[in-house]
């Protein structure tokens, strides 16, 4: 098996210089200490990161599904809500996720050009309208911490922004990355906000809890998003545990996201109803504290929606009629 590597790039299989937007295979990625947890291809954690030939057999969906690009003022930022934005600031992940709803910017090796992020600051700086500021991409914690602090301090220099978030896989996929140094520089910056990602309690190893307890002893409240996936996670007992534990490393369970429909991502699709029966039978027997929302992302842009066991009863020609954050109603496909 594969030694524990702080290397964030083991194997990475080549993209050449294709655009993220224009390619059709999305890239392989992967590093040693996620390498480590896998036990053969086929299991949870292996499924996540291993590319599968169904893939390049579903053609389904589309590259950009929630309509971001339409959303976005410049390259780097995604404004949907009026009070708060996604500010894309690394296209690097440390793991490339085979079901990631970002293909078409995530796993690309170029970093992101000073000009863009400049471009950005800029426009929060113009839209007094904007409370708070995600930081996503990509991976904000694949930056060096000198850059990402950079951002941060830059943000802290807006007055209109009192909320900053960081939405990061890299606790979980490269743990060695959270050091004290990061977590104390981070701590500067409160009100900071972190969102991780799990998607199964075997991603919860002593390195990922201690990465975690460096980032809430620093005073970071810790959230988690995870992917509803099929063969990851897709039944009451997976999700009972994963999110069990993470109440016990200080992280509460903030989302489960139904997957978005991006091509190749076909065979994690859970159909909506299963999902919602999952849901029933965690509010059954988790305490509230780990139950987190249910969240539909609406094509076209709607936005999120929270799902509640009782959400579809009506369903029209083989979609869901679902009212978004505005009141707009907006059709949501059955499976
Ligand atoms: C998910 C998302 C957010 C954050 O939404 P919350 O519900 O506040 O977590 C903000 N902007 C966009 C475009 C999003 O997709
Ligand atoms: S870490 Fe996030 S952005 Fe990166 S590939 Fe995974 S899901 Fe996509």
């Amino acid at each position: 098996m594969a030694t524990l590597s702080t290397s964030a790039s083991m194997y990475e299989a080549p993209s050449g210089r294709t655009p993220a937007s224009s390619r059709t295979v999305f890239p392989t990625k992967l590093n040693a200490y996620f390498l480590s947890l896998i036990d053969h291809p086929g299991d949870p954690l292996g499924r996540q990161v291993l590319p599968d030939p169904r893939e390049s057999e579903d053609t389904g969906g589309t590259i950009d599904p929630l309509d971001e690009v339409r959303q976005s003022p410049t390259s780097q930022i995604i404004h949907r809500y009026p009070h708060r934005v996604i500010f894309l600031v690394s296209a690097r992940c440390a793991v490339n996720c085979r079901f990631c709803m970002r293909k078409r910017i995530a796993g690309d090796r170029e970093t992101i050009s000073q000009q863009s992020i400049d471009r950005a600051l800029a426009y929060i700086v113009g839209n007094r309208s904007i409370s708070e500021v995600i930081l996503s991409g990509g991976d904000p914690l694949m930056l060096d911490d000198d850059e990402l602090v950079a951002i941060l301090e830059a943000l802290r220099g807006i007055d209109h922004v009192s909320v900053i978030r960081i939405h990061t896989r890299i606790p979980g996929v490269w743990p060695q990355k959270v050091t004290k140094g990061l977590a104390r520089r981070l701590a500067s910056f409160h009100p900071l906000y972190i969102n991780l990602h799990f998607n199964h309690s075997r991603e919860i190893t002593t390195e990922s809890a201690l990465a975690c307890s460096r980032l809430a002893d620093a005073g970071l409240p810790l959230g988690s998003q995870t992917v509803l996936l099929q063969g990851v996670n897709d039944h009451p007992d997976v999700l009972a545990d994963l999110f069990t534990k993470l109440l016990e490393i200080r992280v509460r369970p903030y989302y489960l996201h139904q997957i978005d429909r991006v091509p190749g991502t076909a065979h994690f699709q859970v159909p909506l109803k299963e999902g919602l029966q999952i849901v029933t039978a965690l509010h059954g027997r988790l305490s509230g504290m780990a139950i987190p929302h249910f969240m539909i992302d609406l094509p076209g842009g709607g936005g999120k929606v929270e799902l509640l066991p009782d959400s579809i009863e009506k369903s029209v020609s083989g979609t869901y009629q679902v009212r978004n954050f505005e009141g707009r109603i907006y059709s949501y496909p059955m499976d």
